[in-house]
């Protein structure tokens, strides 16, 4: 089952809930990823990632709220922001 089916389960207040819970798991990913890089140490694969499961976007950037990380097109061109729920950003 996708993030995307699950989320439709939901009710409003219960999807809120849901992206600030997956907010909290990608900014602890995202602080364990900056600490290992103080150390330079190498990032174990696929341990500190948040890739969106909605477009290309490979990891989250933003406040909670909708992801403001640029998507690189599959040109190498920019294709604008990914603009997706954190919720989106879980992985696999
Ligand atoms: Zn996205
Ligand atoms: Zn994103």
């Amino acid at each position: 089952m996708s993030a995307h089916q699950r989320r439709q389960d939901l009710t409003d207040e219960q999807s809120v809930v849901l992206n600030k819970a997956a907010f909290v798991v990608i900014s602890a990913r995202q602080e364990g990823a900056a600490m290992l890089r103080e150390s330079s140490v190498d990032l174990p694969d696929g341990w500190f990632s948040s890739p969106c499961a909605e477009c290309a976007c490979s990891d989250y950037a933003g406040d909670g709220g909708a992801c403001t990380n640029n998507v690189v097109g599959p040109e190498g061109g920019s294709s604008g922001p990914c603009g997706h729920a954190s919720s989106d950003h879980l992985g696999s």
